[in-house]
């Protein structure tokens, strides 16, 4: 199957972290800033760079812009430009467009005008590091839908050479263990009959009420 091509407009820090990042993955990725210097320094990074104003859907149109199958609009202070550039794509007919916004007027805007998915990286970094401070047990934390979440635990002490079945996970904590990592290990799906050890994380998902109970046993 063909790698999927993406679109980075706008490379500020975290347009370029991403553009670079998705072209380490084997991505082929196309970075486009206003800014000839913007562009010039992240050249060797992505599959290609190239200086226009993403205002401009006839620019955008020569560029091919229909034949990416993402485009990541992360363009943050100029809120304007954040906007005309995401509507531009929507007319063009892009089919996935990820937008950065910069406060919740702005991501209710870039939500109402067809952004597929609207991020607030500030933000989102935000409340997983609160999620991972408040209780030393959760090392890491994805909201995956407005109901549910995927929580990496370290597991407690009580918790070792207990099997999956003893635990009881589902009935007790109402969790769904999806993996345990151990050093550099990982078993998928764990059955009934694997057996927890000191230093394990246990990665699940669960709804977001029951993950507060859980932190409160946890504390
Ligand atoms: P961060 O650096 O934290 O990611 P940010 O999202 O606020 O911050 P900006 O400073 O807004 O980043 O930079 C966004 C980039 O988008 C800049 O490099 C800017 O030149 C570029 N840009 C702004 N308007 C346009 C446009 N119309 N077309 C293409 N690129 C644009």
């Amino acid at each position: 199957m063909a790698n999927k091509q993406y679109i980075v407009i706008g490379l500020g820090r975290f347009g370029a972290s991403v553009a670079k990042t998705l072209y380490k993955l084997n991505c082929e990725v196309v970075a486009v800033d206003i800014d000839v210097h913007k562009v010039e320094d992240i050249a060797d990074y992505v599959t290609h760079s190239v200086c226009l104003d993403a205002t401009d859907e006839v620019a955008l149109t020569q560029l091919g812009i229909t034949n990416f199958d993402v485009a990541i609009v992360s363009i943050g202070s100029d809120i304007q430009a954040s906007i005309m550039v995401t509507l531009a794509l929507k007319e063009l007919g892009v089919q996935y467009i990820i937008s950065k916004s910069s406060n919740s007027t702005h991501t209710k805007i870039l939500q109402k005008i067809g952004a597929t998915k609207v991020i607030q990286p500030e933000n989102d970094l935000g409340i997983r590091i609160a999620h991972s401070i408040v209780s030393s047990n959760v090392l890491d934390y994805i909201q995956l839908s407005d109901e549910y979440q995927v929580n990496e635990l370290l597991i407690p002490d009580d918790w070792a050479n207990k099997s999956i079945y003893q635990m009881n996970f589902r009935e007790k904590f109402r969790i769904s263990v999806v993996a345990i990592k151990r050093d550099k290990d990982i078993i998928v799906s764990p059955t009934n009959d694997d057996v927890l050890k000191n230093g394990d994380i246990v990665v699940c998902i669960c709804k977001n009420k029951d993950m507060d109970q859980i932190r409160k046993y946890l504390k």
